[in-house]
Protein backbone atom coordinates (compact mmCIF):
# COMPACT_ATOMS: atom_id res chain seq x y z
CA UNK A 1 0.00 0.00 0.00
CA UNK A 2 1.30 3.72 -0.69
CA UNK A 3 0.55 5.38 2.70
CA UNK A 4 0.30 9.07 2.24
CA UNK A 5 -0.71 12.89 3.88
CA UNK A 6 -2.59 14.62 1.67
CA UNK A 7 -4.05 18.48 1.65
CA UNK A 8 -8.40 17.36 1.19
CA UNK A 9 -8.86 21.39 2.28
CA UNK A 10 -6.00 24.18 1.46
CA UNK A 11 -5.01 25.20 5.14
CA UNK A 12 -6.40 22.14 6.62
CA UNK A 13 -4.60 19.25 8.84
CA UNK A 14 -3.18 17.15 6.18
CA UNK A 15 -5.25 13.49 6.31
CA UNK A 16 -3.69 10.19 6.62
CA UNK A 17 -4.74 8.17 3.19
CA UNK A 18 -3.82 4.49 1.48
CA UNK A 19 -4.09 3.36 -1.96
CA UNK A 20 -2.53 0.57 -3.94
CA UNK A 21 0.97 0.95 -5.05
CA UNK A 22 1.31 2.24 -8.82
CA UNK A 23 2.96 0.28 -11.00
CA UNK A 24 5.47 2.20 -13.36
CA UNK A 25 5.07 2.47 -16.99
CA UNK A 26 7.53 3.77 -19.15
CA UNK A 27 10.75 5.63 -18.04
CA UNK A 28 8.09 5.68 -14.33
CA UNK A 29 9.70 5.01 -11.36
CA UNK A 30 8.09 3.94 -8.14
CA UNK A 31 11.12 5.33 -5.07
CA UNK A 32 9.99 4.41 -1.61
CA UNK A 33 10.51 7.21 0.50
CA UNK A 34 13.53 7.64 3.00
CA UNK A 35 13.75 10.88 3.63
CA UNK A 36 11.55 14.32 2.66
CA UNK A 37 11.86 18.08 4.02
CA UNK A 38 9.59 20.03 5.27
CA UNK A 39 10.04 23.67 3.04
CA UNK A 40 8.12 26.66 3.70
CA UNK A 41 7.02 26.86 0.16
CA UNK A 42 4.60 23.66 1.63
CA UNK A 43 2.90 26.36 3.40
CA UNK A 44 2.48 28.29 0.48
CA UNK A 45 0.91 25.21 -0.82
CA UNK A 46 -0.88 24.46 1.97
CA UNK A 47 -2.93 27.86 2.21
CA UNK A 48 -3.53 27.17 -1.53
CA UNK A 49 -2.40 30.82 -2.64
CA UNK A 50 0.28 33.13 -3.07
CA UNK A 51 0.42 36.83 -2.31
CA UNK A 52 0.86 39.24 -4.97
CA UNK A 53 0.63 42.32 -2.91
CA UNK A 54 -2.15 44.89 -3.65
CA UNK A 55 -4.94 42.55 -2.75
CA UNK A 56 -4.20 40.06 -5.45
CA UNK A 57 -3.69 36.59 -5.04
CA UNK A 58 -2.31 33.43 -7.33
CA UNK A 59 -5.14 30.72 -6.01
CA UNK A 60 -3.41 26.71 -6.65
CA UNK A 61 -7.21 25.56 -8.01
CA UNK A 62 -6.94 28.33 -10.81
CA UNK A 63 -3.24 27.04 -11.48
CA UNK A 64 -3.81 23.75 -12.31
CA UNK A 65 -3.12 21.57 -8.47
CA UNK A 66 -6.27 20.04 -7.56
CA UNK A 67 -6.54 18.67 -4.14
CA UNK A 68 -6.25 16.10 -3.02
CA UNK A 69 -2.73 16.59 -2.93
CA UNK A 70 0.57 14.96 -1.46
CA UNK A 71 3.04 17.78 -0.65
CA UNK A 72 7.08 17.14 -0.05
CA UNK A 73 9.40 17.86 -2.66
CA UNK A 74 12.70 17.18 -1.04
CA UNK A 75 12.93 13.76 -1.31
CA UNK A 76 15.37 10.99 -1.41
CA UNK A 77 14.53 7.55 -1.69
CA UNK A 78 14.96 3.56 -2.34
CA UNK A 79 14.01 2.65 -5.87
CA UNK A 80 11.49 -0.39 -5.50
CA UNK A 81 9.98 -0.76 -9.34
CA UNK A 82 10.53 0.91 -12.57
CA UNK A 83 9.44 0.51 -15.85
CA UNK A 84 10.58 -0.87 -19.14
CA UNK A 85 12.16 2.19 -20.20
CA UNK A 86 14.09 3.13 -16.93
CA UNK A 87 17.30 2.20 -17.98
CA UNK A 88 19.40 4.94 -15.57
CA UNK A 89 18.80 3.29 -12.39
CA UNK A 90 18.27 -0.29 -10.63
CA UNK A 91 16.58 -1.21 -7.94
CA UNK A 92 17.85 -0.97 -4.51
CA UNK A 93 19.84 2.31 -5.62
CA UNK A 94 19.29 5.56 -3.32
CA UNK A 95 18.57 8.30 -5.05
CA UNK A 96 17.72 12.13 -4.73
CA UNK A 97 15.02 13.41 -6.67
CA UNK A 98 14.67 16.26 -8.67
CA UNK A 99 10.89 17.75 -8.62
CA UNK A 100 10.79 20.71 -10.81
CA UNK A 101 9.49 18.90 -13.69
CA UNK A 102 8.32 20.58 -16.43
CA UNK A 103 5.92 19.62 -19.34
CA UNK A 104 8.90 19.16 -21.17
CA UNK A 105 7.74 20.22 -24.55
CA UNK A 106 7.36 24.16 -24.18
CA UNK A 107 9.74 26.48 -25.40
CA UNK A 108 11.19 27.31 -21.91
CA UNK A 109 11.23 23.27 -20.93
CA UNK A 110 13.25 22.60 -24.25
CA UNK A 111 15.53 25.34 -23.18
CA UNK A 112 16.92 23.21 -20.32
CA UNK A 113 14.63 25.05 -17.50
CA UNK A 114 11.77 22.93 -16.70
CA UNK A 115 11.93 24.20 -13.31
CA UNK A 116 9.93 27.66 -15.12
CA UNK A 117 8.08 25.16 -17.34
CA UNK A 118 5.19 27.45 -19.07
CA UNK A 119 2.87 24.38 -20.27
CA UNK A 120 1.41 22.09 -17.93
CA UNK A 121 4.21 21.72 -15.11
CA UNK A 122 4.21 18.33 -13.12
CA UNK A 123 6.47 19.15 -10.03
CA UNK A 124 6.23 16.98 -7.52
CA UNK A 125 4.23 17.89 -4.25
CA UNK A 126 3.02 20.87 -6.15
CA UNK A 127 1.08 19.49 -9.20
CA UNK A 128 1.60 15.78 -9.18
CA UNK A 129 1.70 13.89 -5.95
CA UNK A 130 4.74 14.11 -3.62
CA UNK A 131 6.76 13.34 -0.10
CA UNK A 132 4.98 13.17 2.37
CA UNK A 133 4.33 9.49 1.70
CA UNK A 134 5.82 5.79 2.08
CA UNK A 135 6.49 6.00 -1.87
CA UNK A 136 6.78 8.32 -4.82
CA UNK A 137 5.83 8.26 -8.50
CA UNK A 138 8.53 9.80 -10.05
CA UNK A 139 7.69 10.32 -14.07
CA UNK A 140 10.97 9.77 -15.23
CA UNK A 141 14.57 7.93 -14.40
CA UNK A 142 16.64 11.53 -15.66
CA UNK A 143 14.81 12.74 -12.58
CA UNK A 144 16.58 10.70 -10.17
CA UNK A 145 19.95 12.10 -9.10
CA UNK A 146 23.04 9.98 -7.30
CA UNK A 147 24.16 11.88 -4.26
CA UNK A 148 26.94 9.37 -3.52
CA UNK A 149 28.56 9.94 -0.14
CA UNK A 150 26.57 12.97 0.99
CA UNK A 151 24.31 12.14 4.12
CA UNK A 152 21.14 11.54 2.95
CA UNK A 153 19.25 14.13 5.36
CA UNK A 154 21.28 17.05 4.14
CA UNK A 155 20.80 15.82 0.33
CA UNK A 156 17.48 16.06 0.65
CA UNK A 157 17.23 19.87 1.57
CA UNK A 158 19.22 20.25 -2.09
CA UNK A 159 16.36 19.13 -3.97
CA UNK A 160 14.98 22.59 -3.01
CA UNK A 161 16.13 24.93 -0.36
CA UNK A 162 19.42 23.87 -1.46
CA UNK A 163 19.18 24.53 -5.09
CA UNK A 164 17.04 27.97 -4.62
CA UNK A 165 19.90 28.77 -2.94
CA UNK A 166 22.62 27.83 -5.15
CA UNK A 167 20.89 28.75 -8.47
CA UNK A 168 19.92 32.49 -6.75
CA UNK A 169 23.71 32.51 -5.41
CA UNK A 170 25.09 31.60 -9.17
CA UNK A 171 23.38 34.66 -10.36
CA UNK A 172 25.32 36.78 -8.31
CA UNK A 173 28.44 34.98 -9.64
CA UNK A 174 32.35 35.60 -8.46
CA UNK A 175 32.58 38.64 -6.66
CA UNK A 176 36.37 40.01 -5.97
CA UNK A 177 37.91 40.35 -2.39
CA UNK A 178 36.54 43.68 -1.07
CA UNK A 179 33.30 43.06 -2.23
CA UNK A 180 30.16 42.01 -0.21
CA UNK A 181 27.75 40.00 -0.46
CA UNK A 182 24.17 40.54 2.22
CA UNK A 183 22.36 37.97 2.70
CA UNK A 184 18.80 38.46 3.90
CA UNK A 185 16.60 35.92 5.57
CA UNK A 186 18.24 32.95 7.63
CA UNK A 187 15.22 30.41 7.04
CA UNK A 188 15.78 26.97 5.68
CA UNK A 189 16.77 28.34 2.60
CA UNK A 190 18.97 31.26 3.77
CA UNK A 191 20.99 28.71 5.72
CA UNK A 192 21.82 26.91 2.68
CA UNK A 193 22.67 29.71 1.17
CA UNK A 194 25.04 31.05 3.71
CA UNK A 195 26.37 27.52 3.58
CA UNK A 196 27.32 27.02 0.43
CA UNK A 197 27.86 31.13 -0.39
CA UNK A 198 31.81 31.32 -0.09
CA UNK A 199 31.85 28.60 -2.46
CA UNK A 200 29.45 29.96 -4.94
CA UNK A 201 30.38 33.39 -4.74
CA UNK A 202 33.95 33.83 -2.98
CA UNK A 203 32.16 35.82 -0.17
CA UNK A 204 31.26 34.80 3.01
CA UNK A 205 27.72 36.81 3.42
CA UNK A 206 26.75 39.44 5.97
CA UNK A 207 23.27 38.10 6.54
CA UNK A 208 20.32 40.04 8.15
CA UNK A 209 17.43 37.88 10.13
CA UNK A 210 14.78 39.51 12.36
CA UNK A 211 15.70 36.05 14.87
CA UNK A 212 18.44 35.86 17.32
CA UNK A 213 18.57 32.11 16.80
CA UNK A 214 18.43 32.14 13.14
CA UNK A 215 21.30 35.33 13.51
CA UNK A 216 23.55 33.00 15.16
CA UNK A 217 22.67 29.36 13.44
CA UNK A 218 24.07 31.96 10.62
CA UNK A 219 27.01 33.01 11.83
CA UNK A 220 28.03 29.23 12.64
CA UNK A 221 27.58 28.66 8.68
CA UNK A 222 30.19 30.75 8.07
CA UNK A 223 28.44 34.49 8.27
CA UNK A 224 30.91 37.25 8.41
CA UNK A 225 28.26 39.18 9.92
CA UNK A 226 24.61 38.96 11.27
CA UNK A 227 22.45 42.00 11.67
CA UNK A 228 19.07 42.76 13.22
CA UNK A 229 17.26 44.83 10.57
CA UNK A 230 14.55 46.24 13.27
CA UNK A 231 18.09 48.28 14.72
CA UNK A 232 18.41 51.90 14.72
CA UNK A 233 20.30 52.76 11.17
CA UNK A 234 20.93 48.97 10.66
CA UNK A 235 20.45 49.82 6.80
CA UNK A 236 22.46 53.16 7.08
CA UNK A 237 25.69 51.66 9.25
CA UNK A 238 25.89 48.39 6.55
CA UNK A 239 26.27 50.87 3.51
CA UNK A 240 28.76 52.75 5.90
CA UNK A 241 30.93 49.65 6.32
CA UNK A 242 30.67 47.97 3.13
CA UNK A 243 30.46 50.76 0.58
CA UNK A 244 27.06 49.19 -0.16
CA UNK A 245 27.23 45.55 -1.07
CA UNK A 246 27.74 44.10 -5.04
CA UNK A 247 25.07 41.49 -4.67
CA UNK A 248 22.29 40.95 -2.44
CA UNK A 249 20.04 37.51 -2.41
CA UNK A 250 16.81 38.17 -0.84
CA UNK A 251 15.15 34.81 0.78
CA UNK A 252 12.68 36.18 2.49
CA UNK A 253 10.88 38.43 0.02
CA UNK A 254 8.39 40.54 1.95
CA UNK A 255 8.32 44.45 0.66
CA UNK A 256 10.79 44.82 4.14
CA UNK A 257 13.39 42.34 3.46
CA UNK A 258 13.59 43.13 -0.40
CA UNK A 259 13.28 47.05 0.69
CA UNK A 260 16.34 46.59 2.69
CA UNK A 261 18.23 44.45 0.28
CA UNK A 262 17.86 46.97 -2.51
CA UNK A 263 18.74 49.64 -0.35
CA UNK A 264 21.73 47.94 0.47
CA UNK A 265 23.02 47.81 -3.14
CA UNK A 266 26.06 49.90 -4.53
CA UNK A 267 26.06 51.35 -7.82
CA UNK A 268 26.30 48.61 -10.06
CA UNK A 269 25.19 46.02 -7.38
CA UNK A 270 22.44 43.10 -8.56
CA UNK A 271 19.83 41.58 -6.06
CA UNK A 272 17.93 38.35 -6.76
CA UNK A 273 14.89 38.16 -5.00
CA UNK A 274 13.96 34.13 -4.31
CA UNK A 275 11.60 34.49 -1.16
CA UNK A 276 8.05 34.24 -1.47
CA UNK A 277 6.36 35.94 1.53
CA UNK A 278 4.56 37.93 -0.82
CA UNK A 279 3.72 41.50 -0.94
CA UNK A 280 4.33 44.61 -3.71
CA UNK A 281 7.11 47.66 -3.83
CA UNK A 282 7.90 50.82 -5.55
CA UNK A 283 11.06 51.44 -7.16
CA UNK A 284 11.81 54.68 -7.44
CA UNK A 285 12.82 54.62 -11.88
CA UNK A 286 15.45 57.68 -11.83
CA UNK A 287 17.62 55.96 -9.03
CA UNK A 288 17.20 52.79 -10.70
CA UNK A 289 18.89 53.96 -13.63
CA UNK A 290 21.22 56.05 -12.36
CA UNK A 291 22.53 53.61 -9.70
CA UNK A 292 22.72 50.78 -12.99
CA UNK A 293 21.69 48.26 -10.13
CA UNK A 294 19.74 45.05 -11.95
CA UNK A 295 17.19 43.11 -10.30
CA UNK A 296 16.35 39.31 -11.02
CA UNK A 297 13.99 36.71 -10.20
CA UNK A 298 15.50 33.03 -9.38
CA UNK A 299 12.59 30.43 -8.64
CA UNK A 300 14.02 27.33 -7.72
CA UNK A 301 16.55 25.87 -10.03
CA UNK A 302 17.58 23.32 -12.93
CA UNK A 303 18.30 19.89 -12.98
CA UNK A 304 21.71 20.81 -14.91
CA UNK A 305 22.29 23.22 -11.44
CA UNK A 306 21.16 20.66 -9.25
CA UNK A 307 23.77 17.84 -10.44
CA UNK A 308 26.46 20.95 -9.97
CA UNK A 309 25.58 21.51 -6.64
CA UNK A 310 25.71 17.86 -5.73
CA UNK A 311 29.01 17.93 -7.45
CA UNK A 312 30.06 21.11 -4.90
CA UNK A 313 28.52 19.84 -2.05
CA UNK A 314 30.71 16.84 -2.04
CA UNK A 315 34.21 18.16 -3.47
CA UNK A 316 34.01 21.07 -0.86
CA UNK A 317 32.38 19.45 2.09
CA UNK A 318 29.73 22.26 2.64
CA UNK A 319 28.38 22.78 5.90
CA UNK A 320 25.09 21.39 6.90
CA UNK A 321 22.59 23.74 8.27
CA UNK A 322 20.74 22.25 11.59
CA UNK A 323 18.22 19.11 10.51
CA UNK A 324 16.06 17.51 12.57
CA UNK A 325 14.31 14.02 12.05
CA UNK A 326 10.98 13.32 12.96
CA UNK A 327 8.78 10.26 11.39
CA UNK A 328 6.09 10.72 8.81
CA UNK A 329 3.64 11.03 11.30
CA UNK A 330 4.33 14.33 12.53
CA UNK A 331 4.63 15.89 9.50
CA UNK A 332 0.95 18.29 10.32
CA UNK A 333 3.00 19.09 13.61
CA UNK A 334 6.04 19.97 11.59
CA UNK A 335 3.83 21.88 9.40
CA UNK A 336 2.60 24.21 12.00
CA UNK A 337 5.99 24.59 13.47
CA UNK A 338 7.01 26.22 10.37
CA UNK A 339 4.43 28.28 9.98
CA UNK A 340 5.06 29.71 13.59
CA UNK A 341 8.51 30.88 12.64
CA UNK A 342 9.75 28.22 14.99
CA UNK A 343 12.53 26.01 13.23
CA UNK A 344 15.53 26.77 12.96
CA UNK A 345 16.98 24.81 9.85
CA UNK A 346 15.21 21.92 8.54
CA UNK A 347 12.63 19.00 9.57
CA UNK A 348 13.12 16.13 7.92
CA UNK A 349 10.14 13.46 7.81
CA UNK A 350 11.41 9.96 7.67
CA UNK A 351 9.77 6.86 6.61
ZN1 LIG B 1 7.14 23.06 -20.15
ZN1 LIG C 1 10.67 24.00 -1.28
Amino acid sequence: MLRSYQVAEFAKPLVASESPLPEPTGAQVLVKMERCGVCHSDLHIWDGYWDLGGGKKIVAANNGSLLPLTMGHEIVGTVVAKGPEASNVEIGQRRLIFPWIGCGSCAVCQSGAEHLCAGKAQALGVFLNGGFASHVLVPADRYLVDYGSLNTELACTYACSGLTAYSALKKIGKLPDGQSLLIVGAGGVGLNGIAMAKAVTGQAPIVVDLDPAKREAALKLGAKDAIDPRAEGAGKALVKATGGVAGAVDFAGSPQSFEFAYGALRKGGHLVSVGLLGGQTTISLPLLVMKGVSISGSYVGSLVELKELITLAQQQHLPALPIEVRPLDAVNGALEQLKAGGVVGRIVLSN
